[in-house]
C-alpha cells in the first residue's frame, strides 16, 4: 500500500480499542438497535461487531472499503454540520490496511441475498452472503503485518481494558441500544437497550451502583419548554449519589452529540456539579450526554476524533453543572 495511506491509517487505527470505536460508531450511524461485540485475545486475534442497522447494498459494501467513500456527507457545506459519528470515510480502509477485514451485510432493499466483501493484504473479493438486514464486520490478525505498531501496544490485559471501556462508554451513553461484549468466550457486559440509563448502568456496573443513582434530562425535555437551556444545549444522563465514589475520574462517562469521548470541560463541570458532596480526592460515577446543534461544536479537530472544540465552552459547562446539581438536589439526604 501507498505510504501516504499507511500514515493516514496510523492516525485512526492505533490499537484494538480504536478499531472497536470506529465499528461501533458505524453501527450507531446505521441506526442499529443492537451492537454485539466479540473479541479474542484483546482484539489482536478477532474483533467482530454485528448490528441490525440499515445495512449496505452490494454497491455500497464495495465502496465502503475504498478511501474517502463516506456515504454521510453530501457536499462541502455538510462538513460544517456533521450529525453522524463518521464522516471521513477513512475507518474501514484504514482498518483493512493493518488487518484482514471481512464484511457481511444486507440492506432492506437488497432482496434475498446479502453481500460479503473480504479485504486481505490489499486483495478485495466480493460475493453473496446469507444474512438478515444489518452488518457484521470481522477484523482478524490486527497489526500482523505492522510489527512496529504491534510492539507499541500495551499488555493484552491493558489493551482489553481499553476495549471494554470503549464499549461501556457507548453502552452507557446509548441506553436505547442493546450492547454486549464478549471476550475469549466470556460475556463481560450486556445492556438491554430499554432506553433507561439505570438499566444500562446495571448492565455495566452492578445493582448497588444502579440503586444509588438518579436519571436526569430526558423527561424535562419532553415536559417543559421553559427551563430549556439557551442555544439548544441539552444534557441527559445519570448521576450516582456520592455515597459511592471512585479514586479515579475514569467513571465519569461523557458523550457529545452521541460520540463517547473524555471531554475535560464536561468532566470538570460534572465534578463541580457535585460540589461539596464529593469527598476530597474522590470522583463520582456519572453518565452525561451533551447535545447541542452541530454548528456549535467542531468535531473535526483531530483524526482520532477524541477531541471537540465548543463554540462556547462556558455555556456547555454551565448546562452540565446545573443538570448534575439539580439531579443531586432531588436526593433525600
Ligand atoms: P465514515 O463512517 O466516516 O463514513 P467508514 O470508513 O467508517 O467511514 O465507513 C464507510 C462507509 O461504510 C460509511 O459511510 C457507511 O456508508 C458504510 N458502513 C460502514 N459500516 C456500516 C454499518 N455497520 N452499517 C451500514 N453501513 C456501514
Ligand atoms: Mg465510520
Amino acid at each position: 500500500p501507498e505510504t501516504v495511506e499507511r500514515i493516514a491509517a496510523g492516525e485512526v487505527v492505533t490499537r484494538p480499542a480504536s478499531v472497536v470505536t470506529e465499528l461501533v460508531e458505524n453501527s450507531l450511524d446505521a441506526g442499529t438497535s443492537s451492537v454485539e461485540v466479540v473479541v479474542e485475545n484483546a482484539g489482536l486475534d478477532l474483533i467482530r461487531v454485528a448490528d441490525d442497522g440499515h445495512g449496505m447494498t452490494e454497491t455500497d459494501a464495495r465502496l465502503a472499503v475504498e478511501r474517502h467513500a463516506t456515504s454521510k456527507i453530501g457536499g462541502v457545506e455538510d462538513v460544517e454540520r456533521v450529525a453522524t459519528l463518521g464522516f471521513r470515510g477513512e475507518a474501514l480502509p484504514s482498518i483493512a490496511q493493518v488487518a484482514r477485514l471481512e464484511l457481511t451485510t444486507k440492506a432492506a432493499e437488497s432482496g434475498a441475498a446479502g453481500t460479503r466483501v473480504v479485504v486481505d493484504g490489499g486483495e478485495k473479493t466480493t460475493g453473496p452472503a446469507g444474512r438478515a438486514v444489518g452488518t457484521t464486520i470481522s477484523v482478524t490478525d490486527l497489526f500482523a503485518n505492522t510489527p512496529v505498531r504491534r510492539k507499541s501496544l500495551a499488555t493484552p490485559k491493558r489493551e482489553f481494558a481499553r476495549v471494554s471501556e470503549t464499549v461501556s462508554d457507548y453502552a452507557l451513553t446509548h441506553p436505547d441500544v442493546r450492547f454486549s461484549l464478549t471476550h475469549d468466550g466470556r460475556t463481560v457486559l450486556s445492556t438491554p437497550g430499554s432506553g433507561s440509563y439505570t438499566d444500562a448502568i446495571l448492565g455495566v456496573y452492578n445493582r448497588e451502583v444502579a440503586g444509588q443513582s438518579t436519571e436526569f434530562g430526558q423527561e424535562d425535555e419532553k415536559e417543559s419548554g421553559d427551563d430549556q437551556p439557551s442555544n439548544g444545549v441539552s444534557v441527559s444522563g445519570l448521576v450516582v449519589y456520592p455515597s459511592i465514589t471512585r479514586s479515579t475520574p475514569a467513571h465519569v462517562t461523557t458523550a457529545i452529540n452521541g460520540r463517547a469521548l473524555d471531554d475535560p470541560t464536561v468532566r470538570k463541570a460534572v465534578t463541580n456539579g457535585y460540589g461539596t458532596l464529593l469527598p476530597d480526592d474522590r470522583y463520582p460515577i456519572a453518565v452525561v450526554d451533551v447535545s447541542l446543534p452541530p454548528e456549535r461544536v467542531d468535531v473535526n479537530v483531530h483524526p482520532s476524533k477524541d477531541e471537540v472544540a465548543f463554540a462556547d465552552p462556558d455555556e456547555v459547562a454551565e448546562a452540565v453543572e446545573q443538570a448534575i446539581a439539580d439531579a443531586l438536589a432531588t436526593q433525600d439526604l
